[in-house]
């Protein structure tokens, strides 16, 4: 797919999507961007207030490696938009046992040679008053990570590419995909390119005419929720969590930015039917603020705001899947940790459409 070939169409106006067609913009493309949903779309896996970015991975060390390139990227989008969507809080992990998610994170981080330090357990009462402590052996900080304001930057773009040209169609669901003439069916007509670039998320599977391995849509759960006053003090300087170690893979936000703070619980995702599932209950908010109970001081009395249950794209190995079969490139770059890359993604796959270097960068994003 050399340089004479000038015309790309993607599908889907997600974070990856969107950040594809910013870079291919970049690249001198003519670009058009087609999207099921509104623009962007609160049903696309990238939509909330915010997501995490951490340099914090124990195993799947690839992402570690490429934590400075996706700042970077982001750093890019920031001077393009005129704005920076991201909070850098920090990020913390804490040890409870040898050997566990944190302890081989920050394995992979000295590995990486990613600026980070690992707090001792005298400290982390004074460090971290909010959380409980008891039992932990020690925290993974790092100054560097934070919050992407993930429903800011997905506006953002969109109204940056409407700006420059690039025509957004909302509401304009691709139907069908013919690989080798780059033609796509939607209701409103047939569209047709040079590249197609599939960035569907959980639509994927049904519009790839090559298989994504492992591919299956999860359900992940998040409860934001208020700190009530006599708390709120402690919570003053606290940073992102990323496992507050025991295993039940605890990850989220402090309040920022007049947000409530946000609870995740990785033990909750599973498996999930994005046409029935997202509707949420009270027992989905107990049993989420129920892994906090013991862990941060005063969960329960947490005041629970809303709930919110949102769908992403797991791959094989939750790595990230760039494959092409004819005009067309089928991309997964998600599996629950795929926004806070969505800036380096989108750099990558136009540099493998411009330059032609899909198995290169196929193995790149797959973090190999
Ligand atoms: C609750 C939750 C928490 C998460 N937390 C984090 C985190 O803290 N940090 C992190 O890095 N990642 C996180 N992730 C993962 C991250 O959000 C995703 O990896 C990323 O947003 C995927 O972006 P995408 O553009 O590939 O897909 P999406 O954002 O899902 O975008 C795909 C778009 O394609 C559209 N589409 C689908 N089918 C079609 C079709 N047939 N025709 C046209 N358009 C179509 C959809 O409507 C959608 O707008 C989280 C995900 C969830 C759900």
């Amino acid at each position: 797919m050399g340089s004479a070939s000038r015309r790309a169409l993607v599908v889907g106006a997600g974070v990856n999507g969107l950040s594809t067609a910013r870079a291919l913009l970049h690249r001198g493309w003519d670009v058009e961007v087609l999207e099921a949903g509104p623009l962007p779309n609160p049903h696309a896996a990238s939509y909330d207030y915010h997501r995490l970015i951490r340099p914090h991975y124990a195993d799947h060390p690839g992402y570690a490696r490429r934590f400075g390139e996706a700042l970077a990227a982001w750093e890019g989008v920031w001077r393009d938009l005129g704005a920076t969507h991201y909070v850098p809080r920090g990020m913390v992990a804490l040890s409870r046992s040898p050997g566990d998610w944190s302890e081989r994170a920050g394995e992979s981080l000295a590995a990486h040679g990613i600026a980070h330090a690992v707090l001792p357990a005298e400290e982390l009462a004074a460090r971290f008053p909010h959380l409980e402590t008891g039992g932990v052996r020690s925290a993974l900080w790092t100054e560097q990570g934070g919050a992407l304001l993930a429903d800011r930057i997905l506006h953002g773009l969109a109204e940056w590419l409407a700006a420059r040209g690039v025509r957004l169609h909302a509401n304009t669901a691709v139907t069908g995909v013919d690989a080798a003439s780059g033609r796509v069916e939607t209701a409103r007509g047939s569209f047709s390119a040079d590249v197609v670039v599939l960035a569907a998320g959980i639509g994927l599977p049904g519009l790839s005419p090559v298989p994504v391995p492992g591919a299956e849509p999860r359900r992940c759960t998040v409860v934001y929720a208020d700190i009530p006053d006599d708390l709120a003090p402690l919570w003053e300087n606290a940073p992102c969590w990323i496992d507050l170690g025991g295993g039940d893979d605890l990850w989220g936000m402090p309040p920022m930015l007049g947000l409530p703070a946000k609870f995740g619980c990785g033990l909750d995702t599973r498996a999930g039917d994005p046409a029935r599932e997202r509707e949420t209950s009270d027992a989905d908010t107990d049993r989420i603020l129920a892994h906090y109970v013991g862990r941060m001081k005063g969960a329960e009395r947490f005041i629970p705001r809303s709930t919110v249950a949102n769908f992403y794209l797991m791959a094989e190995e939750e790595r990230f899947v760039l494959r092409r079969e004819g005009r067309v490139l089928s991309l997964t770059a998600d599996s629950g940790h795929g926004f806070k890359f969505g800036a380096l993604t989108g750099e990558d796959v136009a540099r493998a459409i411009d330059e032609d270097r899909l198995e290169e960068t196929a193995t790149l994003l797959a973090a190999l």
